[in-house]
């Protein structure tokens, strides 16, 4: 029997460790050290999903064993309670699980355990798609060329319900289950010390998540291409939060990725389902970049030849963080996130945008902002989206190519609903003078919306600033 240890893996179907192992008990750590970096809003979708897993092991006649502490310390110590042959788990290529990991390894040959990890979370891992020098790409484009012509595995079958074993059979002594280890019930958000998240958060859970998929590519997936960068009209997959559990397997997604561009009528429909696969690249892209470059979760990763004057301005920080900056869009895409702990991704990038170039405000605070709100946050998917939005990052915006927020406003919201559903104080204000809005006069927008701010800032007059801080950064002039 194996001790199966589920991470950002929440589910049992299409699971690559889980799937390699015959008999396995599994086991989640709730780990203090990952918590303290961890939010509500995260936490809360995390909790949602283990509790949905452990339903999926509980109607198979086994359990979930959730422990609380140091991975190090409870996996050997669960281990060899329960005579597990070995510790299995899927890689995880962020920074801080590295160490971890590195550590629980240690701690189990110290104990005399054997173990194995597996590549389940993304296709392929990092080292695996390298330039001719043997680095990680920091263009997407050709990475996308490798990605997406190498051969994809079918999804992984879910554990027999015989191969699912239940916990109170495992230890000779039922003692260990009452001490630090705990299958009966799930902790919760207080428990763990944090407050309720201020966002209506989505479910969690494999079910939801296949749900999501296929309604997706049966529809959706479509017209993909098109809606993406419309935050109106929805037709992204919301798939983030599960990718990032793990409540859905990367390959189960690719799968019904492949049969809905079958399915598809035209090259149009065809174009859309590979742009949407192209997205799941840019996840794998970013894993790559962040393993090659883990200091890019605090450093640039292009550096300038001198800092970037980011400025300190707690008014402008607190008005974007509220949705107050008389932007209609980025007030919107700002108090979605607040509400929703999720963002459409074209209002993720004009936010960021307006934050490190209107603003010119440091881009690991509006990162740190992120990190706390969305439920979907992804270390290497978060800073490569701020990294880009910045002018630092790889493949990211040229610093002088800066988007015009009334612009974007009036190109992805052309009707105003997206803003006028997040921004009350707008309802009843015309397409055209929300669009308008920084720019009109101040007595007309006390008509339009008295309770609606000002703009905070003009935008051309930020824009030029911008460039300057920019150049000077560049060494030019
Ligand atoms: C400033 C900024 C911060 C971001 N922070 C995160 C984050 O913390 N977590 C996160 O998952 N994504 C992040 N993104 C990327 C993207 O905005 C979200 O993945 C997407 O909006 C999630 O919605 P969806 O699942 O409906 O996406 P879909 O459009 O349906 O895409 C499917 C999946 O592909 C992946 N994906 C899509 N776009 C990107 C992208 N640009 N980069 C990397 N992966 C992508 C995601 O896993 C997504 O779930 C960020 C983008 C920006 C500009």
């Amino acid at each position: 029997m194996d001790l199966h240890w589920h991470r950002r893996d929440l589910r049992a179907t299409d699971n690559r460790a889980l799937s390699d192992t015959g008999r396995a008990l599994p086991v989640f750590v709730l780990d203090d050290a990952i918590l303290a970096h961890a939010s509500p809003p995260r936490v809360a979708f995390m909790l949602d999903a283990l509790d949905s897993l452990r339903s999926w092991y509980r109607e198979r006649g086994g359990d979930l064993l959730v422990v609380r502490g140091d991975p190090a310390e409870e996996l050997p110590r669960v281990a060899r309670s329960c005579g597990a042959d070995r510790v299995v788990w899927n890689r995880d290529y962020s920074g801080l699980a590295a160490d971890r990991d590195a550590a629980v390894r240690d701690a189990l040959d110290d104990a005399g355990v054997d173990h194995a990890s597996a590549n389940d979370a993304i296709f392929h891992p990092p080292g695996s798609i390298t330039t001719n020098q043997g680095n990680h790409y920091s263009v997407f484009s050709y990475f996308w060329k490798k990605w997406r012509d190498r051969d994809k595995p079918a999804p992984y079958d879910a554990p027999e319900a015989g191969d699912v074993v239940d916990p109170r059979d495992a230890f000779d002594d039922p003692g260990v289950l009452t001490s630090s280890t705990d299958s009966g019930s799930l902790p919760s958000l207080a428990d763990l010390g944090f407050d309720r998240p201020e966002a209506d958060l989505p479910p969690a859970g494999h079910e939801v998540a296949v749900d999501l998929l296929e309604e997706f590519c049966a529809d959706d997936v479509y017209r993909y291409a098109d809606d993406r960068d419309y935050p109106a009209r929805e037709g992204t997959s919301r798939l983030s939060p599960h990718l990032k559990f793990g409540t859905v397997g990367i390959r189960r997604v690719w799968a019904a990725t492949d049969a809905a561009h079958a399915d598809a009528s035209d090259e149009s429909e065809r174009d859309s389902v590979v742009a949407f696969q192209r997205q799941l690249a840019w996840r794998e892209f970013y894993a790559h970049v962040l393993d090659a470059r883990p200091d890019v979760v605090t450093e640039n990763y292009r550096e300038y030849e001198h800092d970037v004057a980011w400025r300190d301005d707690e008014a402008e920080l607190q008005a974007w963080k509220d949705g107050e900056t008389g932007y209609p869009i980025v007030d919107a895409g700002m108090r979605q996130l607040r509400a929703e702990g999720w963002v459409n991704n074209r209002v993720r990038m004009i936010v960021a945008s307006f934050f490190t170039k209107d603003l010119l405000l440091d881009w690991r605070e509006g990162y740190d902002w992120y990190r706390r709100k969305l439920v979907d946050h992804d270390t290497a998917n978060d800073v490569g989206g701020w990294q880009w939005a910045a002018s630092t990052g790889t493949d990211a915006q040229p610093y002088f190519r800066i988007f015009n927020p009334a612009t974007q406003c009036e190109r992805h919201d052309p009707d105003g609903e997206y803003v006028r559903t997040y921004v009350p104080e707008l309802r009843d204000v015309p397409p055209a003078k929300i669009h308008a809005w920084p720019t009109l006069d101040d007595a007309e927008r006390e008509a339009l919306a008295p309770d609606y701010p000002h703009p905070i800032v003009d935008h051309a007059e930020r824009r030029e600033r911008a460039l300057a801080t920019f150049e000077a950064a560049r060494g030019d002039g």
